[in-house]
């Protein structure tokens, strides 16, 4: 994705990892396999990657750059995590902050962190590993935390007591540690953090969901976290990934924001839609395309 300029505010894409990631089937556990090769003049090499058939995701940071402030939105897996039961990030060691460091950024420069939600694969990067402890990875920023999803999270790690950690254990390695550091802000859903900078809920996925609005002069762009993880769910908006909580409600928080934006100059910003990333919904036929915007 090419630097996104939303009239003085700058969005750059932080690539952790991009690829062919899972079986629709896998993560779309309704789908339709026919829907794949309905869409195929569309989906195919861009979403879904002709050899294996596999859905094509990205892990990614955003970052906006406002005159105001230098603001990290979503934090990937991270290096070092114990993830064994997801071997792709279990120890992983990735140049993420080598390609921060290509955006002209420091860990110090970063102002605001800001996660759509606390799954591991969104808040890895909120600490690193120096000496055997988990620290902060940015010791200047406030880090923005939903109340709702926060507490979801806190009370369902206590009461869990099953063999494998919840949530990859990222609650106890890349949350805490913030939390004990003094250095997170719990907000609402709608919070606003400057103007023209605010967010909005989209529960489903998880309880505290959010996406996040980024709007100066004429132009908007919504940075869509997981409310979808594929362009695949633009040619069914029904389908919920095997990772959403609540399937039904993340159906309402997808469908919903595509009637919205459909067919309009609002630019999305998906958390896991593969290079380039940013792009407009269309509609096509009975349901819906994306349209890449760089
Ligand atoms: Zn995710």
């Amino acid at each position: 994705m090419q630097t996104i300029h939303i009239g003085d505010i700058q969005i750059d894409r932080l690539v952790e990892s991009d690829g062919p990631f899972a079986d629709a089937g896998f993560l779309l556990p309704d789908i339709n396999p026919a829907l794949l090769e309905q869409h195929r003049d569309w989906l195919y090499p861009h979403y879904v990657e002709p050899v294996s058939n596999k859905i094509i995701m990205s892990f990614h940071s955003l970052i906006i750059r406002s005159p105001r402030a230098t603001i990290l939105i979503d934090c990937c897996v991270g290096n070092d995590k114990e993830r064994p039961e997801r071997p792709g990030w279990h120890q992983q060691n990735k140049p993420w902050l080598q390609r921060l460091a290509a955006l002209g950024l420091q860990p110090e420069d970063i102002d605001v962190v800001l996660c759509t939600h606390l799954h591991a694969d969104h808040v890895g990067w909120n600490t690193r590993l120096i000496d055997g402890r988990w620290v902060p990875t940015f010791p200047n920023a406030r880090y923005i935390f939903g109340k709702i999803e926060y507490q979801y999270w806190q009370q369902a790690t206590q009461q869990h007591n099953g063999e494998q950690p919840l949530n990859h254990g990222s609650f106890d390695d890349s949350v805490l540690p913030v939390i004990e550091a003094g250095k997170a802000v719990l907000v609402d859903s709608d919070h606003q953090l400057e103007s023209g900078i605010w967010l909005e809920p989209a529960p489903g996925h998880t309880p505290g969901n959010v996406i996040v609005h980024v709007k100066a002069a004429t132009q908007h762009a919504i940075l869509t976290g997981d409310v979808m993880h594929t362009a695949v769910q633009l040619a069914n908006p029904d389908l919920s990934s095997r990772f959403c909580l609540d399937a039904d409600l993340s159906r309402q928080s997808r469908k919903q924001l595509i009637d919205t934006y459909a067919d309009t100059s609002v630019v999305l910003l998906p958390a896991h839609f593969p290079t380039p990333t940013a792009g407009f919904i269309v509609r096509n036929g009975n349901s819906f395309a994306y349209r890449c915007a760089t």
